[in-house]
């Protein structure tokens, strides 16, 4: 029952998520004027905005206009049904449980952003910098988060992709990817960095793969886009932060001979 409840909540906060994602990068007021659709301009009835629904009944069209719905609007309201279902599977109803929500949907927020545009705001990094930190601190208390605590896990954190960005110049990594890294590994250890890095840079060739067999069943008429990194660094933040130790303890598990 509370999981119905709150993953309710996650599809309402993930459509207000949306409003935020298309209006904020333009430079709009996410409360004025109401939704309405991009192309027609016509005004989006209440029943045309319910989560997820909405979009399979009008078959991801609009109403009036028949031009398309972006996909990414129910997957973001999904994706944020998961995260709040996730939160408080982990750390029950709690603080805790609460920042982890927060911190998947700026990380959700970031992630489609720069996908769209490949940009980064400053701002965003900095909100996510401190909302890991209270995580850290609700978790761990006050007396156990230390400066040398604080410091060690974003160093850990950005060190490969780091090196990447330096060596090659800003080219395979930019510097919005190696700000994300830092900020959202406020807390790691080396456990929590590795396993990280590891689940970013393995979706992320999983994302490719399926990219190309996608490509080739189109036989290459889709346009050629740079990838951006931000979503991959951002699951493997999010998952890392809730169960990196556990991951990098199966792995021991699995691979080690005692
Ligand atoms: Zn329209």
């Amino acid at each position: 029952m509370l999981e119905a409840i709150v993953g309710t909540l996650g599809l309402v906060i993930g459509s207000f998520l949306n409003v935020c994602i298309y209006r904020i990068p333009r430079g709009e007021s996410i409360i004025f004027p109401s939704s309405h659709c991009p192309n027609c301009g016509k005004r989006i009835r209440w029943f045309d905005l319910i989560p997820v629904l909405s979009f399979i009944i009008l078959k991801g069209k609009c109403r009036y206009c028949k031009s398309p719905i972006s996909p990414l609007y129910p997957v973001v309201e999904m994706v944020c049904c998961f995260l709040a279902i996730a939160s408080i599977k982990v750390f029950g109803m709690s603080i805790s449980a609460f920042l982890l929500f927060v911190i998947g949907c700026v990380l959700l927020y970031i992630s489609v952003v720069d996908f769209k545009t490949y940009e980064m705001s400053v701002g965003n990094l900095l909100l996510l910098a401190i909302l890991k930190l209270a995580f850290e601190v609700s978790i761990k208390g006050i007396a156990k988060t230390t400066i040398i605590y604080i410091l060690l896990g974003p160093i850990l954190n950005t060190f490969l992709v780091g090196l990447i960005y330096i060596i090659s110049r800003g080219i395979a990594m930019g510097l919005g990817d190696v700000l994300l890294l830092m900020a959202g590994g406020i807390g790691f250890s080396v456990r929590q960095a590795i396993v990280c890095n590891f689940v970013a840079f393995f979706v992320a060739f999983l994302y490719v793969l399926g990219l190309k067999f996608v490509q080739s069943i189109l036989k290459g008429n889709e346009k050629k886009r740079e990838i951006p990194f931000g979503p991959f660094i951002s699951i493997g933040i999010f998952v890392s932060t809730v169960a990196g130790e556990r991951i990098a303890d199966l792995y021991y598990q699995l691979i080690i001979v005692r």
